[in-house]
């Protein structure tokens, strides 16, 4: 492969910091779940880093971004790479900054915890609850695989948003260390109004290399699956489940018939195909309650609850959170490769009503699945739903439908920030990233704002992070 950066100078600059230029290892570590979307294999498939970079100190990071900067190198940062997105895709080439290997954690007190950005998120709870029973508040569903950096910077919420809603909320980000792309880089402690610039950011304006987060009690948590007639009456539940305050719940997510008895192959004993799934998380403590309540819906009916599996029957099942958020997805493509997703917000206060007729105007085209959550201190949901893809131009026709009967979509099936949905860009934004990244140096291509002037990042729409103006950043 011929490229336009100096890697052989790169190299020697580098000195003991590891590296690695074999084409396949290179392509294989270039890659994230991208394809998950139909849209974005066409787009990114080819794409490929020239040189992987693996340092394991914030030093090495200074040292690899001054190296960079210096030759005029692209570099792309990625924790895990579990993104859906394609964040962490390196389209200009250049140097895939592996965090993996920068991973401990280093200080753990009540109620937070500090460690370096590719920690795993299982393993930072393996620490907390051996050293204090406590636990992280929030998780994707790939908690066993991905890093606590990767997750700030390009995940949104998941495991615990029931309870502590999202990384876009006030309080859920304690403090970051973070290392500009400059001649001489410096560190960054942010903290408050100023996590904004860099949460969700895709690592376009700084390399997160410490991460400050708080912990919640860590409590044995059960998984329990109930069944229900129809899609309304498990919607119903799940949304006054959500609202009782009282119970510690820390997932709850609903699936309609048949998709959890068609693509839950390990649950699959469990579950009757035309049963609508309610699954949730909820500490054993609480389980007897949640049955009470359940029992009051006619129709329920309990399905499994993990704490009363025999070995014989837990033997390969998989948690409930890997039921869940994408997980839900995978297992679906596992079956189905035609199956993609979209992303939706049901507003509070009418979410159940929206969700039935927006599956009513679908039908088995849209599966419904749904994950409940805390938006703004009310409970809701958002949609995971899966979609049977034809084509391109239907996938956006099934999108601008969901818009125009209310349902705001944050669109998986882009790569840049502003298309995502997710963040919105503004002047703050960009003249953080001219401080930080003056060059563009940082994952190019992923903002428009930046490499398009003439972008009108005012334009509509709904963005899940806040943009720094309206966050209160000046
Ligand atoms: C099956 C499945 C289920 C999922 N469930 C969820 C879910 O429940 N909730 C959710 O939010 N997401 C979910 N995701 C998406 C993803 O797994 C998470 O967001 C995860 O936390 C990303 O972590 P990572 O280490 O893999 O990040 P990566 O994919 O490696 O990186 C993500 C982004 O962050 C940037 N980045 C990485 N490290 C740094 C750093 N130190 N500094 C600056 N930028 C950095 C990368 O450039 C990229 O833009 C899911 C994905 C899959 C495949």
């Amino acid at each position: 492969m011929t490229t336009r950066y100096d890697i052989a100078a790169l190299k020697q600059r580098l000195g003991a910091i590891r590296t690695e230029d074999n084409p396949a290892l290179v392509k294989q570590k270039s890659r994230d779940f991208f394809w998950y979307s139909p849209v974005l294999k066409r787009q990114l498939d080819h794409v490929t880093a020239d040189l992987v970079v693996s340092p394991t100190s914030e030093a090495e990071v200074l040292e690899v971004l001054a190296a960079c900067h210096a030759l005029g190198i692209p570099v792309t940062p990625r924790g895990t790479g579990t993104g859906n997105y394609g964040q962490a895709m390196p389209l200009s080439g250049g140097v895939l900054l592996d965090l993996s290997g920068f991973n401990k954690v280093l200080d753990i007190g009540h109620g937070r915890y500090v460690a370096e950005p590719g920690a795993v998120m299982a393993r930072i709870d393996d620490e907390t609850r051996a050293h204090s029973r406590q636990e992280l508040r929030l998780h994707p569903s790939t908690y066993q695989t991905a890093s606590i950096g990767g997750f700030i910077a390009g995940g949104s919420g998941g495991v615990g948003s029931i309870k502590w809603g999202g990384l876009r909320d006030w309080g859920n980000i304690i403090r970051l260390r973070v290392a500009t792309m400059e001649a001489t880089p410096r560190i960054l402690e942010l903290q408050g109004e100023d996590l904004h610039k860099v949460a969700h950011a895709y690592g376009t304006n700084g390399i997160i290399t410490q991460v400050e987060m708080p912990l919640a009690p860590a409590y044995e948590w059960v998984d329990a699956i109930l069944g229900f007639p129809s899609l309304r009456a498990a919607t119903e539940f799940a949304n006054e489940l959500g609202e009782q305050d009282g119970l510690a719940l820390k997932n709850l997510c609903v699936v309609a018939a048949p998709a959890p008895h068609d693509y839950f192959l390990r649950h699959r004993k469990f579950l009757p195909r035309d049963s609508h799934l309610v699954i949730v998380m909820v500490a054993d403590f609480a389980v007897e309650s949640l049955l009470a309540y359940a029992r009051r819906v006619k129709g329920s009916e309990l399905l499994l609850r993990s704490d009363r599996l025999s070995p014989e029957e837990a033997k390969g099942l998989p948690p409930a959170y890997e039921l869940g958020w994408n997980h839900t997805t995978l297992r679906a493509l596992r079956v189905d490769p035609a199956i993609t997703y979209l992303q939706v917000l049901y507003p509070f206060p009418n979410q159940v009503d929206l969700i039935d007729r927006i599956h009513a105007r679908f039908g088995d085209e849209v599966v419904c699945h749904l994950e409940f959550v805390r938006f703004d201190g009310k409970v809701t949901c958002f949609g995971l739903p899966l979609v049977r893809f034809t084509t391109e131009a239907r996938l956006e026709e099934i999108m601008a439908i969901h818009e125009e009967m209310g349902a705001p979509i944050f669109n998986p099936h882009r790569y840049t920030l502003e298309e995502g949905g997710m963040k919105q860009t503004d002047e703050a934004q960009l003249a953080f990233k001219r401080q930080a990244d003056p060059q563009g140096l940082l994952n190019p291509g992923k903002m428009i704002a930046w490499e398009d002037p003439s972008y009108d990042y005012r334009a509509g729409g709904t963005f899940l992070f806040r943009s720094l103006s309206e966050a209160g950043v000046g």
